[in-house]
Parts: C-alpha cells; structure tokens; sequence
C-alpha cells in the first residue's frame, strides 16, 4: 500500500507550509494584541478576586476576556490641506448585562491593550454599581494639545462614523474621556444621526444640555470622588474639615474633586497638571485656580502656589488624602515608598500599578479603588441616557440625591464585603461586581 494512502486525512492534506509560515512570522499568540502592561494590570486584580470567590476557570475565561475590539484608520483633513491618518479603537468587554459603556479618549498613549484593559474596568465599574451595561472604551492615539477645534471636530466625527456599525442606544453608549467632553459629545450624537437620518439622543452621555444631556453630569465623576472619600475618611473616624487633600490632574474629574473637597472644608495644599505641579501648605483658593485655568488654559504659571520642582513631585507630599486624577501608572514601586498620604482615592482609572499598592499596603496606605472612586460619572450617564429614553428630565436635586444615594450603598456593599472576606478595598469591589457578573453569565448560558 502507498505511503500516502496509509496516512489520516489530514496528514495527507498536509499543511501547506503553515507551520514554516508562522514560526518565521513569529506571530503572537491569541489575545496577545491587547496583552499590554495596563492590561495585565486589570487582569491580575481580577484574578485576585476570582480566586476568592473560587470562579471556575471557563467562567473566569468568559468574564476576562473581551468580547470584540474594533480598530479603525481615520483619515482627517488638517487645516494645513495635508491629510494625516489617524488611529482609533473600540473594545467591547462585555455586552452580558446590557449595551457597552465607556468613554472616549484623545492621548497620545491610546492603544488596543490600553482600551481593553479600561473597558474591563468598565463592566466591572458597571456591575459594581448596579448599572444594566457592560464595559467599553474606545479612543484616538492622538496628541489633543496639537489639535485646532476644526481637526478635533473631523477626527471625532471620522471617528463617530467608522465606528458606527457597533454603536448604538442599546448596543454601546459612549462618553467623555481625557480630552474630550460635551463638544465632541454633540459632535458625535450630531454625526450619528445624520447617519440614521433623525436625531439620536441616546447614543451618548455626557452631551450639551440642549441636546438631551442631564443635569449633574460634568461634576458627577469629581463629586462621586469626594463623596467616597469621605465614606472612606469617616470610616477612619474624622471629617473632612482640615483635612491636606493633594489633586494630581485638574481636568473634568480632578478640577470639581478639588472645588468640592474645598467646599467640605479640607485643605487642597497641591495640584498638578500636565504643565507641572505647585504647592500652597496654606490651601489653595480654588476659585482662583479656576479663573487661572480657564483663562491660561494650564496650571503652570498660577500665582497661588509655589511651583514644585518635578511634575510628579505633588505624589509624594505630606498629606492626608492623595488624589490621583490623571492618568494610569502614578503610584508605583518607584515611588510607592515616599507616598505620605493616609487614604489614596483613585480618580483617575489605574492610577495604581499592582507593584505600587503592594507597597502602599505593606505600609498601611488604604487605596479607595478607580472602579468604586471614579463611578460618579457612569452613574450619572446611566441618569442621562435613562432621560433620553424616556425623554423626560430630572431636576439637579434629584440627580445629587440618587447619585449620592447609589454610591452610599455601593460604599457598604464593599465595606461588607471587605470584612467578611478579609481583603483590601480593591478586592472587595471586584468581589461585589464578579458575583453579580457570573450570576448573568452563567444565568445566560452559553450560545448556541
Ligand atoms: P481631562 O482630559 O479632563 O483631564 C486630564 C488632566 O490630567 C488634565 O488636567 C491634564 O493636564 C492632566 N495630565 C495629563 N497628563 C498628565 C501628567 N503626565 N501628569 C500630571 N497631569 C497630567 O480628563 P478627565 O476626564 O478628568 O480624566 C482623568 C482620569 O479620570 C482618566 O483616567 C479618566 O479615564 C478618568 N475618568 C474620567 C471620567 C469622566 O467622567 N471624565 C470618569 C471616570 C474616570
């Protein structure tokens, strides 16, 4: 008999020299294309809460991975006449509870790794809260601060249309991030619609008032911030008053946490941009910070406080309460040691690398983690978009009351959890979200 013939099916098919092809390629394995640091970041937290609640390795496997991530090439006229092309993502973590939820962002870092390890942090933040979504976040690698308002305004709407065919109401909501806010928002809503061919209100938070946006939201996120800090603050037994506050970032979230903790009387003794930082032990006057901001643009310069002499210096201030409202990665082993603050409150989302809180634990520095910390601004989204769908508007009030109401329970439910299980605040808020998040998946099944 012919060797040939001898042979299985599909030995004698053969490869068609596959194997040649992809051990030259070197290819990367399955999922490696979103594999970054910031989402190794997410995934071990997740694994550390999975483990306490002892999930099943196929349940972690469907919870952890996300469901689909776009990538898409947006060519935009600069106002020179060049086109330049552009690059732009959306992931979609988990669509198990509801439409996909998550901001938008305009950095220089953006990347497919950076917007799945955010978009996990989404469903989390979601389920944490009770909100009916999943988690999503999509972005531009761009540099915001090079952009006149004409090039953001073809960019954010090159990019409302590529992404068009997995958006929707009640497929992915999408929101202000870093650099963007209500204008690009009525950008986006303004492009959608004119895609569908009537006006969709509900295709995304954050918007201008007059096009469906809600009360309350530009403040949410800073609100929600200091609104659980001081759950956290209490628990220690003090109040805010006298408190020495540090705010790294003073953009949607950092400015309003600022305004607010001065508003409850705390110290704001530094804050820092990206421009640099600056320091006043005697508090800073946040309206004058204010006026400086908007009429500068920048922090650098600003009379009511004496300039530090590194960016990052603020970090490491004496203070009760560190705020890091900014971006990922601040507080790490490199710097985790000199952190002399009490209680850190995540503003920003992965402000914390794991290398850094392991320090920060080992010398007592409670971390209030980004998806409890910085939900204020999803929450009042969820107001938003639950507005629109009714098209009915609630009243500021009502907005602060429900808000405030929503965190105060998502505050004990982690509480709670933290002490029955033994575990730090970060595990605990990842516990409460994965329980109601394997309930829905499992509850779901799997198709077909
Ligand atoms: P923003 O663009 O309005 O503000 C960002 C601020 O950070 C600016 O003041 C900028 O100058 C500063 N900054 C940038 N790079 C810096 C650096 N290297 N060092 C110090 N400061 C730097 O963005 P935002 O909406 O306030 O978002 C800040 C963080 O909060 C992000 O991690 C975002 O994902 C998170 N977040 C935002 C919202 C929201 O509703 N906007 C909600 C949840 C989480």
């Amino acid at each position: 008999m012919a060797e040939e013939e001898a042979s299985s099916p599909v030995e004698r098919r053969g490869t068609g020299g596959w194997e040649k092809v992809l051990a030259t390629e070197g290819l990367p394995e399955p999922g490696a294309e979103w594999h970054s640091s910031l989402w190794r970041q997410a995934a071990e937290q997740f694994e550390r809460a999975a483990d306490v609640l002892e999930l099943p390795a196929s349940t972690r496997a469907r919870l952890l991975e996300p469901r689909r991530i776009l990538t898409v090439t947006l060519p935009v006229v600069m106002d020179s006449g060049e086109v330049r092309v552009f690059t732009g993502y959306r992931a979609q973590h988990s669509l198990a509870i509801g439409p996909g939820k998550g901001g938008v962002r305009f950095a220089p870092g953006v990347s497919m790794g950076e917007c799945a390890a955010l978009s996990l942090w989404m469903t989390l933040k979601c389920a944490l809260v009770d909100l009916p979504f999943g988690g999503a976040k999509g972005g531009v690698r761009c540099d915001p601060n090079r952009l006149s308002a004409g090039e953001r305004e073809r960019l954010m709407r090159r990019y409302a249309a590529e992404i068009h065919e997995i958006i929707g109401p009640d497929r992915d909501i999408p929101a202000p991030d870093m650099a963007t806010g209500e204008r690009e928002m009525g950008w986006f809503m303004d492009t959608y619609s004119q895609q569908v061919g009537h006006s969709v209100r509900a295709i995304v938070t954050g918007k201008p008032l007059s096009l469906g946006g809600t009360q309350g939201r530009a403040e949410a996120t800073g609100l929600g911030v200091v609104e659980v800090a001081e759950h956290a603050w209490r628990e220690g037994g003090s109040d805010l008053a006298g408190a020495r506050v540090v705010v790294q970032g003073l953009g949607k979230v950092g400015l309003v946490a600022a305004r607010e903790f001065a508003r409850r009387g705390a110290l704001v003794t530094a804050v820092g941009d990206v421009s640099g930082s600056a320091h006043n032990p005697a508090g800073i006057d946040i309206a004058a910070l204010e006026a400086w901001l908007s009429e500068h643009g920048f922090l650098r310069g600003f009379p009511g406080a004496e300039p530090l002499p590194e960016r990052d210096s603020l970090l490491t201030l004496p203070c009760e309460i560190l705020i890091p409202a900014a971006l990922e990665a601040q507080i790490t082993e490199a710097n985790a040691a000199d952190v002399r603050a009490e209680l850190l409150v995540e503003g920003a989302n992965g402000p914390t690398t794991p290398a850094g809180e392991r320090i920060l634990a080992e010398r007592g520095i409670r971390v209030v983690p980004d998806i409890l910390a910085n939900s204020g601004g999803v929450i009042v989204s969820y107001f938003e978009w639950v507005q629109d769908q009714q098209r009915y508007s609630w009243s500021a009030e009502q907005i602060r009351e429900r808000l405030c109401g929503q965190l105060a329970e998502a505050w004990a439910e982690i509480s709670a959890a933290s002490r029955e299980h033994g575990v730090d605040l970060r595990v605990a808020a990842q516990i409460c979200a994965l329980r109601r998040l394997a309930a829905a998946v499992e509850a779901r099944g799997v198709y077909p």
